[in-house]
């Protein structure tokens, strides 16, 4: 999609730290970490957000955490803990519109989220 940063990422455009790839999707580090793991897993269809996500995604959002679960425990941050969030919108703090899921470690995560 034009002008989509992501998309950009995703086809190599614009230069990213990328971890992990696979057909169907990439996990690159944040440029503006707010934790000392914090990876940004991000489906190469663009989808805007989980309000666009259709049937077919299932299989991919599922992966999606798999690979999650699979980078903290390749980091060594699984017993201690992590979280994976997906922001949908404003109120969310949403502000790239391709669909995308955080990946946050290292620190202690507070509860509720600000
Ligand atoms: P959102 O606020 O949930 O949409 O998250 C967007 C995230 O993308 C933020 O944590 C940004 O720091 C991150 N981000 C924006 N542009 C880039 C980039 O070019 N490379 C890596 N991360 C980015």
């Amino acid at each position: 999609m034009d002008n989509c940063i992501f998309c950009k990422i995703v086809d190599g455009t614009i230069p990213a730290k990328k971890v992990y790839e696979d057909e169907d999707m990439i996990a690159i580090e944040d440029i503006n970490p707010v934790a000392p793991h914090h990876l940004l897993l991000i489906p190469k269809k663009h989808v805007v957000n989980a309000l666009d996500l259709a049937p077919e995604d299932d299989r991919l959002v599922g992966r999606v955490f798999r690979v999650a679960a699979e980078i903290a425990r390749q980091r060594g941050v699984e017993e201690r803990g992590f979280r994976i969030v997906q922001n949908s919108n404003a109120d969310a703090g949403q502000s790239v519109f391709h669909i995308h899921f955080h990946l946050l470690a290292g620190r202690h995560l507070g509860w509720p989220p600000g």
